[in-house]
């Protein structure tokens, strides 16, 4: 038997951070901050991204451009290398990026690279939780409940399930 099967999600849209809620908004401001500190002397596209963990506590990355250029990392793997780092025990809950070129945060969403995006996934299937992703231009911010909406059919291993968005 044939099947076609359909795989679609949705996503909410607020036209200003100001209409964020208080904790996804302080996110935010984190990850513009955490923007400031990037060193994208090549892209001069500098990427931020915070990461909140159950208990509370807020980690920042930034991306690392480096002259041979695999060896440079996204700001969301920063901020994911930060956390399982330090704080191994404590759980994503939600991931905001920002980004900003010479003239400014973009008025365009950051959607996380294709590696991030795997990255993201194996923390969720680590932690067994979901992270909750804010995409924040300079005035719009898009919330996506978890990376299965934004990476479907992900590839986890041989002894993990595939969770459909
Ligand atoms: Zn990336």
């Amino acid at each position: 038997m044939i099947r076609t099967n359909n795989i679609s999600f949705s996503y909410t849209e607020y036209e200003k951070t100001e209409e964020l809620e208080s904790d996804d908004r302080e996110l935010v401001i984190a990850a513009r901050e955490a923007a400031l500190n990037a060193y994208a002397p090549y892209s001069n596209f500098k990427v931020g991204a915070a990461i909140r963990l159950e208990t509370g506590i807020i980690v920042k990355g930034a991306n690392v451009e480096n002259a041979a250029f695999p060896s440079g990392i996204c700001a969301e793997r920063s901020a994911l290398s930060n956390s399982i780092s330090n704080h191994p025990e404590d759980k994503p809950v939600a991931l905001a990026i920002a980004a900003m070129t010479e003239e400014g945060l973009t008025d365009d969403f950051p959607a996380p690279c294709g590696n991030c995006r795997q990255v993201i996934a194996e923390e969720e299937s680590r932690t067994g939780n979901k992270i909750k992703i804010i995409l924040a231009g300079k005035n719009k911010t898009q919330i996506i409940d978890g990376i299965s909406c934004l990476l479907p059919l992900q590839f986890k291993g041989k002894n993990l399930k595939i969770n459909l968005p």
